[in-house]
């Protein structure tokens, strides 16, 4: 059976270079094609001898994430579906602003946390996805960028399907190569992992001086409702949560991002703002308001506008940097929480 070329290290790369009687320094030259230059197919490889790329082709493989279909919204939203190798297919958005191209990926072929309102969730998980898939939905998606808009991508936030966190050393290689100057050199300032909040995680991370933004999909701080919301919040106590939280801001001296899904009836009472801003209180944080996008099948409402109005006018009042995120991509469902509608996931 062939070896993914793309999840073995340095060094045994290096091992099967020096196994075919060639010098080591080719191990680099390949690492180059693979990171640097995306190249997924050994024949490619033109600074490689004849005989080492037929060698490799026998014993590696790749298994790149590719490009199936886009749809392209009205205001200017792109949705990508990537097939992966497995016959899973994952989504990807491309957000295009005047001053900004932001790409949202994918970290895992559906969810494990089935959060209550997110499509994604309410599809099930099949796996992990590797660094390389990670990286090549980067890769493609600033490819249809330039070709689209003429313009390389500027941001890229993990908040698409999947909880980052739960694949953490797949998601930090990919965005170790991204961001490295010996490969993309993607600046790592602009680019935002989001989790729903795993404590231990954010410690370890803390201590690791993590050097990329970091976004909290809360969506409430009253027990009871997180819970309903987010049923694998239960084993992370809000305020364990909320220490990790204010150590991370310490030491990173980066705002954290608390993102937070309004929905209609749910989360938009005086007592949850109330309640968020005492949460808050202790860390840099910049709040940002999401309106629910609804997701046929799930019960949530998107609330009315005065909810909204009401909710952010509290948090002003409280002296908080608040932003409403503009929706984009509503209408080929590409908004928040509505990845995966169509996506395949084979068990
Ligand atoms: S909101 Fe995020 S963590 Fe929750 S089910 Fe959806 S993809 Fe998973």
């Amino acid at each position: 059976m062939k070896t993914d070329i793309r999840n073995i290290n340095t060094s045994d790369l290096e091992k099967a270079v020096l196994s075919y009687g060639q010098p080591s320094f080719r191990a680099k030259q390949i690492i180059e094609w693979i990171w640097k230059k995306g190249n997924v197919n050994f024949s490619e490889m033109k600074n490689l001898p004849a005989e080492l790329r037929i060698k490799l082709d026998l014993d590696f493989e790749f298994k790149p994430a590719a490009e199936k279909e886009i749809q392209n919204s009205a205001d200017g939203t792109s949705k990508i579906l990537f097939n992966l190798y497995d016959g899973n297919s994952v989504e990807g958005v491309i957000i295009s602003m005047s001053d900004r191209v932001t790409a949202c990926i994918s970290t895992q072929a559906g969810c494990p946390l089935k959060c209550g309102f997110c499509a994604t969730g309410h599809y099930g998980y099949v796996r992990n996805l590797d660094a390389g898939e990670i990286y090549d939905q980067f890769v493609i998606l600033n490819r249809i960028s330039l070709r689209s808009t003429g313009k390389p991508l500027t941001n890229l936030v993990l908040m698409g399907m999947g909880e980052p966190f739960l694949n953490l050393d797949n998601v930090l290689r990919a965005m170790e190569i991204i961001s490295s100057p010996k490969y993309l050199n993607f600046s790592a300032s602009r680019i935002t992992i989001s989790t729903i909040g795993i404590p231990q995680k954010i410690n370890e991370l803390t201590r690791e001086k993590f050097p990329y933004k970091l976004a909290l999909s809360l969506h409430s701080s009253i027990p009871e409702v997180r819970k309903k919301l987010i049923p694998a919040s239960v084993k992370y106590p809000l305020e364990e949560l909320r220490k990790s939280l204010v150590n991370f801001s310490k030491k990173s001296k980066n705002h954290i991002t608390v993102e937070f899904l309004l929905l209609k009836g749910v989360n938009t009472s005086e007592e949850e703002a109330d309640s968020l801003v005492k949460f808050c209180s202790v860390f840099s944080s910049k709040i940002n308001l999401i309106v629910y996008n609804e997701v046929p099948g799930l019960p949530y409402m998107r609330p009315d506008d005065d909810e909204v109005a009401r909710f952010l006018a509290f948090l002003k009042r409280k002296n908080f940097v608040v932003t409403i995120r503009k929706s984009m991509g509503r209408d080929i469902s590409a908004a928040c929480g509505q990845l995966a509608n169509k996506s395949k996931l084979v068990n």
